[in-house]
């Protein structure tokens, strides 16, 4: 303590303002486990006052969030910084400078401003003084020190893990219906209801062709399936959420494929920061890793293809045949079944009438690119058919008011002019 308070870096204008401790630990886990790390980080404050301090502000907002997030999202080193640059602190102290922060950017920042405002920065041995060069090369080192530190730590986990998947080894958690045997080789999962329930879901989507008729097929017949729970090991039985529907059914696991990076994380500038998102899910073959016949599947990946075919038509967003998209919303009967027999376009539906319940089919034609309308038919709602007339030209193809047998005739003769698609479904996604 003595020969602390003769430090000569310490003068009366840092001691006349206040001290700043400042703690942080970089995960939850980390701060509910590592408590003897912490106490030392609190036991700075005592040294700050041995060294003459009355006044010393303690910062532990940023217990459990990392040092390599931006200083926006770490609200306690955020006011550090504006505190320093209020010139209301004195000295900043840290066990082990480099807690301050492990992005260059911060540290840089940090050290100009205590530099423009004479604070002196702290750690458990010494004192430095930012406008002492010595002192200024010491913690510029330090601090790419520890960023580079940071960066190989990184690196070698990343390595690691790349290497441990192109192996076929790396697991965050078995999909539901697989284990391991006592060797670690991936196998069915013992339980037979288990495996018996993943086998339904494949068999039901074979039947009805359709994610959402597969969920809906499980909740009338109320069948639980197993899934994994959030926290624990056991599984769990529940009635299935069409996420998980899909999820089963588009997993290339399940045919037997081992897939890693699936959806790789990319950073993004948004609105000044670095976000890290999740990009869209690739198909396996393109993704990092794809190692075909890894283990037993459930499906062979002749069906599992053929399944993810499926799954992609039923999409609305899907840029394919549009008319094998799912039906939306709206009164018309015959929505997304009928093709127009000119040009081959789907019929596009319009509504009109006060309560928007009379169906108005037309082809577009190439009325986009500054042409005309192809054709036009409308129909409304438990009515037969009044008026059917070509848009282009004057050639009509409907009559007035018919009999049912009539309709029937005309329905043969029309045939080929717009016809039902054959391969459309009527109900589900
Ligand atoms: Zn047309």
């Amino acid at each position: 303590m003595t020969e602390l308070l003769h430090n000569p870096k310490i003068k009366p204008e840092h001691l006349a303002r206040k001290a700043i401790v400042y703690l942080r630990q970089s995960s939850d886990k980390q701060v509910r486990q590592n408590k003897e790390s912490q106490l030392l980080q609190y036991a700075m404050a005592e040294r700050v006052r041995a060294l003459g301090w009355q006044e010393v502000e303690i910062i532990n907002n940023d217990l459990g969030s990392s040092a390599g997030l931006a200083a926006a999202q770490r609200e306690g080193f955020e006011r550090v910084l504006s505190s320093v640059a209020l010139g209301e602190v004195g000295i900043v102290g840290s066990r082990e400078v480099s807690r301050l922060s492990r992005t260059d950017k911060d540290w840089c920042r940090l050290l100009e401003v205590c530099q423009i405002f004479g604070t002196l920065i702290a750690d458990e041995q010494q004192v430095y003084d930012l406008n002492n060069l010595d002192d200024q090369l010491v913690l510029g080192i330090k601090g790419t020190l520890s960023v580079v530190e940071l960066k190989v730590i990184r690196q070698r986990m990343l390595a690691g893990q790349e290497a441990k998947a192109r192996r076929g080894e790396l697991f965050k958690r078995l999909p539901i219906g697989y284990a391991r045997d006592p060797v670690g080789k991936i196998m069915f999962h013992p339980d037979r209801r288990v495996c018996e329930a993943i086998q339904l879901v494949f068999a039901k989507f074979r039947e009805l062709w359709s994610v959402r008729q597969t969920f809906q097929w499980f909740r009338d017949h109320d069948l639980e399936l197993p899934v994994n729970p959030i926290q624990g090991t056991r599984l769990i039985w529940k009635l299935p959420s069409q996420s998980l529907i899909r999820d089963i059914l588009r997993n290339p696991f399940y045919a037997g494929a081992y897939v890693w990076g699936r959806r790789p994380v990319t950073t993004l500038l948004v609105g000044g920061r670095l976000e890290k998102r999740q990009s869209a899910m690739r198909p396996a073959e393109e993704c990092r890793v794809f190692i075909r016949d890894h283990h037993v599947g459930y499906i062979d990946w002749a069906t599992y293809e053929e399944n993810q075919r499926m799954i992609r038509r039923n999409s609305v967003n899907w840029e394919g045949d549009e008319s094998m998209a799912a039906i939306r919303a709206g009164q018309g009967l015959l929505v997304g079944l009928l093709r127009c027999g000119h040009c081959g376009r789907k019929l596009h539906v319009r509504y009109w009438g006060g309560r928007g319940t009379h169906a108005r089919y037309l082809c577009k034609g190439d009325y986009d690119d500054g042409g005309q309308y192809c054709i036009g038919l409308r129909r409304q709602l438990g009515r037969p058919v009044r008026r059917t007339r070509t848009i282009k030209g004057d050639r009509a193809i409907g009559g007035g008011s018919q009999s049912a047998g009539s309709r029937r005739t005309e329905c043969r003769r029309h045939r080929s002019t717009c016809r039902p698609v054959p391969q459309a479904r009527a109900i589900g996604v």
